[in-house]
C-alpha cells in the first residue's frame, strides 16, 4: 500500500526498555520492535510520533502499592477494572527512557502518559477513564493527519487501546503486526489478551498489516 505523507503518521507506542527483557514489565521479544520501527522511520514515514509510559513511584497501577495484591491481579478503580502491574516506567529512570537504539531524532512529538498517580493510561489518546485526553487527538488534527499506523508495545494493551480510541475518534487505523509485541495474559481456554485484542480491533475496523505491505 502507498503512504500519503500528508495524511499518514507512524505512532510508536512505548518503545522503552522497561517493556523489554530485563525491564520492570518485560514483554517477550519486546526489543524485537526496535529494528522494524527503525526501518519504518528510515525509509517509509516522513512523519512520526512516539509515546512514553511515565509513572510516579506511587502509581496505583503498581501491584506493589496495594498490600496483598500480586502483579496481574485486577482491582476495581473508580474508572473501572484495572490490571495491576509490576513496577515499570518510573519517571526519570533509565529504563523509562525511549530505547537508546531507536531513531528518536525522527519523532516530531513524544507524548508522555500515565503520570497521574490515581489513574492509568494505556491509550495514547485518553487515560483509562476513557475521557481525560492526553492531547494527542488535538495535535494530530492540527497537523492534518487522518491515518494512524501503530507499532510498539504492548499489542494487547497500549497499542490496542490506542487503536480503539483512534477508531472511535474517526481515524483510519492500521496496526503494523511485525513491529508490535504483546503480553498475552491467558483469558480463557487457549486464548490470551492478544487474541482478544486482535478480534476486538478487527471488529472495530482496524486493519492488520506488516512492514512488508508498506514497501509495496
Ligand atoms: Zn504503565
Amino acid at each position: 500500500m502507498r503512504i500519503n505523507q500528508a495524511t499518514d503518521v507512524l505512532l510508536a507506542v512505548d518503545v522503552q526498555k522497561t517493556f523489554m527483557p530485563g525491564g520492570g514489565l518485560a514483554v517477550a521479544e519486546g526489543d524485537g520492535v526496535v529494528a522494524p520501527i527503525n526501518a519504518l522511520l528510515a525509509g517509509t514515514f516522513l512523519h512520526a510520533v512516539a509515546t512514553q509510559d511515565w509513572h510516579p513511584r506511587d502509581h496505583l497501577s503498581f501491584a506493589a502499592n496495594h498490600p496483598g495484591k500480586q502483579p496481574y491481579d485486577t482491582i476495581a478503580m473508580p474508572y473501572g477494572e484495572q490490571t495491576l502491574w509490576p513496577v515499570h516506567a518510573v519517571t526519570g529512570t533509565e529504563e523509562a527512557a525511549l530505547h537508546p537504539g531507536l531513531r528518536q531524532e525522527r519523532f516530531e512529538l513524544v507524548i508522555r502518559k500515565g503520570f497521574h498517580a490515581a489513574i492509568d493510561s494505556y491509550s495514547t489518546f485518553f487515560e483509562n477513564d476513557r475521557a481525560t485526553p492526553t492531547g494527542l487527538d488535538g495535535y494530530l488534527r492540527a497537523r492534518g493527519f487522518g491515518r494512524l499506523f501503530i507499532a510498539g508495545i504492548a499489542t494487547d494493551f497500549c497499542v490496542a487501546w490506542s487503536a480503539e480510541d483512534g477508531l472511535r475518534l474517526g481515524y483510519e487505523v492500521f496496526v503494523i503486526a511485525d513491529a508490535c509485541r504483546g503480553i498475552g495474559i491467558p483469558t480463557r481456554a487457549g486464548r490470551t489478551t492478544i487474541d482478544d485484542a486482535r478480534d476486538r480491533l478487527a471488529a472495530g475496523g482496524a486493519r492488520f498489516i506488516t512492514s512488508f505491505d508498506l514497501q509495496a
